[in-house]
C-alpha cells in the first residue's frame, strides 16, 4: 500500500471520523477506518443487512461474532411497523433490537418505490400506501431526517429518487436532479434538526442510472455537499456485471478522497473484492443471510446447495478453512439434515456461515491492502471463486428486495 499523505474528514466536533490510511498504487482499493462514538469501523466492510430491526434468525451476539462492525436497519419498514413513537420510548433502535455499535439506516427510498403500493412523487416528496395494510403515508427529504434522528441512526440516508429499469434518460435525468435537490433540503433539515449531542451523520447518495455523465454529474453535486459520506446508488439492480464496474470506476475518482463511499445493495463475494478495487468502503447486501435461508452457502470455490444430496454424508464442515460457529462445530451433513427436516437451527448456522464468509473477504481485502498484496490477493480470489452469474439481479438487492 502506498503511503499518501493520510486524509481524515470529521463531523460532529470530532465524533465521527474518516481517516484515509492509504490506497493501491495498482487500483483505485483504498484502506480506511471510520471512527463512530459506538465503536470503530475498519474499511473496506461488509454490513449486514437488518431491515426489521434483526438480522434475520440472529442473536445480535452471533451477529457479532461472524465479524460484524457497523449493520444496517430500514427507514421504511420501521416508520411503518414498530413506528417512531415506539422506537423513540424504547430509547432508540439500538437499545430495541440490543445492539451496541453502529447502526446504518437506508432512507427507505428505495422501499417506497418497490414495495409500497400508489406511489406518487412530487417536488415535496412522495406518497404511498403501506405494504402492509395499505395506509396512507409520505415521506419527504426532511421528514426522513427526523425519522432517522428519532431512531438514534449512526448514519442516515438521505432520501432519493429511485426509478425502476428499463428507464429512459430524461426520466433518470430528473430523478437524478430531483434526489440531489432532495440532498439540499436533508442537509438543510440535518443543520436545522440535529442538536449537540446527535451521533448521527448523513450520507448523500450518488445516482445517474447507467448513464456516464449523469453519474459524473451526481458524484460531484454529492460530493460539494456537506455530508459525512457518498453512497452509490442505482447499481446492481439487474445490470450486467461489466456495467456495474465501468459505472464505479467512472464514479469513484469523482468522489471527495476524504470522504467513505458506500455501494448500496452489493454483496455477492465477488462484487466485494470488484467494488473494492474500485475504490469502495462500505458495502451491504441481503444475499447472505438471504442465501443462507435458501440454503446457499459460500465457499471459497463458489456458491454451493445444502440439501443437495452429496452433502448428505460429507461429514466435514461446508468450508474447512472457515473459523464460523457453524463449520467450526458441526458438518455439512448435519446442516443438510436440518434442512431437510426444516429445522430452524440450520438456517442460524447458513446464516452465521455466510456472514462470516462476506467477514473474512473483507479481512482478505484490508489485510492485503496493508500488505501491498491486493493485485495478487484479488487474482487468487478471482482464480479460485465461480461465481453463479455475470449480472446482477434485482433480487439480490436490498434496496429492490420485495420483503427483505
Ligand atoms: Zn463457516
Amino acid at each position: 500500500m502506498t503511503e499518501t499523505t493520510i486524509m481524515r474528514s470529521t463531523a460532529l466536533g470530532g465524533r465521527f471520523s474518516f481517516e484515509l490510511l492509504g490506497t493501491d498504487p495498482g487500483s483505485l482499493a483504498r484502506r480506511g477506518r471510520i471512527e463512530t462514538t459506538r465503536g470503530t469501523i475498519e474499511t473496506p466492510v461488509f454490513m449486514p443487512v437488518g431491515t426489521q430491526a434483526t438480522v434475520k434468525t440472529l442473536h445480535p451476539d452471533e451477529v457479532l461474532g461472524t465479524g460484524a462492525q457497523i449493520i444496517l436497519a430500514n427507514t421504511y419498514h420501521l416508520m411503518l411497523r414498530p413506528g417512531v413513537e415506539l422506537l423513540k420510548d424504547a430509547g432508540g433502535v439500538h437499545r430495541f433490537m440490543g445492539w451496541d455499535r453502529p447502526i446504518l439506516t437506508d432512507s427507505g427510498g428505495f422501499q417506497v418505490f418497490s414495495l409500497a403500493a400508489n406511489n406518487k412523487v412530487t417536488e415535496e416528496g412522495v406518497t404511498f400506501a403501506s405494504h402492509i395494510d395499505g395506509s396512507p403515508w409520505k415521506m419527504t427529504p426532511e421528514s426522513v431526517i427526523d425519522l432517522q434522528l428519532a431512531f438514534g441512526s449512526d448514519i442516515m440516508m438521505q432520501l432519493d429518487h429511485v426509478l425502476g429499469l428499463p428507464a429512459e434518460r430524461p426520466a433518470i435525468q430528473d430523478a437524478t436532479e430531483r434526489s440531489a435537490r432532495w440532498l439540499e433540503r436533508a442537509v438543510a433539515a440535518y443543520d436545522n434538526r440535529s442538536g449537540e449531542a446527535t451521533r448521527s451523520v448523513l450520507f448523500g447518495i450518488q445516482q445517474g442510472g447507467m448513464d456516464a455523465d449523469l453519474r459524473v454529474w451526481s458524484a460531484r453535486t454529492v460530493g460539494s455537499m456537506d455530508v459525512a459520506g457518498c453512497a452509490v446508488g442505482g447499481l446492481s439492480v439487474g445490470e450486467p456485471k461489466d456495467v456495474m464496474n465501468a459505472m464505479l470506476e467512472i464514479s469513484t475518482p469523482e468522489l471527495p478522497a476524504n470522504k467513505p463511499r458506500y455501494l448500496m445493495g452489493v454483496g455477492s463475494p465477488e462484487d466485494l473484492w470488484n467494488g473494492a478495487e474500485r475504490g469502495i468502503d462500505m458495502f451491504d447486501c441481503v444475499l447472505p443471510t438471504r442465501a443462507a435461508r435458501n440454503g446457499a452457502l459460500f465457499t471459497p470455490d463458489g456458491r454451493i446447495t445444502i440439501t443437495n444430496r452429496k452433502w448428505q454424508t460429507h461429514h466435514e464442515p461446508v468450508d474447512p478453512s472457515c473459523d464460523c460457529a457453524a463449520c467450526s462445530r458441526f458438518t455439512a451433513a448435519y446442516i443438510h439434515h436440518l434442512f431437510r427436516a426444516r429445522e430452524v437451527l440450520g438456517l442460524r448456522l447458513a446464516s452465521v456461515h455466510n456472514l462470516r464468509f462476506l467477514a473474512r473477504q473483507m479481512e482478505d481485502i484490508r489485510a492485503a491492502l496493508d500488505s501491498g498484496t491486493f493485485r495478487g490477493a484479488a487474482a487468487a480470489f478471482h482464480d479460485r471463486y465461480r461465481p453463479v452469474a455475470n449480472r446482477n439481479t434485482a433480487h439480490d438487492h436490498p434496496r429492490g428486495a420485495v420483503r427483505s
